[in-house]
Formats: structure tokens, sequence, C-alpha cells
């Protein structure tokens, strides 16, 4: 998607800090963290949010979670845990169409949803 800001990203045309890629998926810092630890987890393949994943795409869930674990043992959080956060449509709170989770973490959390 040629207008996509995380195509962009991913696509190196908007610089980003990496904290790791592979071939299915890329991994950066939020520009505007909200823990100690945040960071956005984004399929490479445009795909725009959980209403649009289907049997055939579905993979890029089990990928992004492989990484979210690599990502959280590389950051030393694992252990103390995380928040794997993913925001869909406008009434999730979701700003850039293509899908992402968050990875949030380094500090106590707690239980809140809201
Ligand atoms: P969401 O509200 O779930 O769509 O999350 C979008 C996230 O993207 C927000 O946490 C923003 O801070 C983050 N963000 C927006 N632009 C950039 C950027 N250029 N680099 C890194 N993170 C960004
Ligand atoms: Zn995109």
């Amino acid at each position: 998607m040629s207008d996509c800001l995380f195509c962009k990203i991913i696509n190196k045309e908007i610089p980003s800090t990496a904290v790791y890629e592979d071939d299915k998926v890329y991994a950066f810092k939020d520009i505007n963290p909200a823990a100690p630890v945040h960071i956005l987890i984004v399929p490479k393949k445009h795909i725009a949010n959980v209403n649009e994943i289907n049997e055939t795409n579905s993979d890029c869930l089990i990928d992004i979670h492989i990484a979210a674990q690599k990502i959280a043992k590389q950051l030393g959080i694992a252990e103390k845990g995380f928040r794997l956060i993913n925001n869909c449509g406008s009434d999730g709170g979701q700003t850039i169409f293509h899908l992402h989770y968050h990875i949030l973490g380094g500090k106590d959390l707690g239980p809140g949803l809201l």
C-alpha cells in the first residue's frame, strides 16, 4: 500500500528504530512510548486490521506471536511479563491502518484494560 505509514517504515522509506526483523515481520520502537518498553510488531504484508484476517493470511498471527516472544527475551522483559495489544478500528483506538501489535512492558502495568 503506497500511502501506508507502516508499509513505508517496512520499506525503509521512513526511518524507525528496528528491534527485530525476519522475512515475515518487522518490529520497531513506538515513537510515543506509553511504557519503558513499547515496541510495534507489524506483518510485512499489508493487512489493515483484525477484520481482514482470514484462513489465507492468518499465519501472520503466529509469526507476530513468535516474534513477540523473541523480542521480549531480547529486551529482558519475558520473565517479568508484558502486554501484547491490538487496537482494531476507530472505536478500538486504531490510528494506523496496517495491522500491528503493541508490546508494552518494563514496569508493572497493573490489571486494567482501559
Ligand atoms: P494504534 O493507535 O494502535 O493504531 O497505534 C499506532 C501507534 O503508532 C501509536 O502508538 C503511535 O505512537 C505509533 N506511531 C505513529 N507513527 C509512528 C512512527 N513514525 N514511528 C513509530 N511509531 C509510530
Ligand atoms: Zn501497510
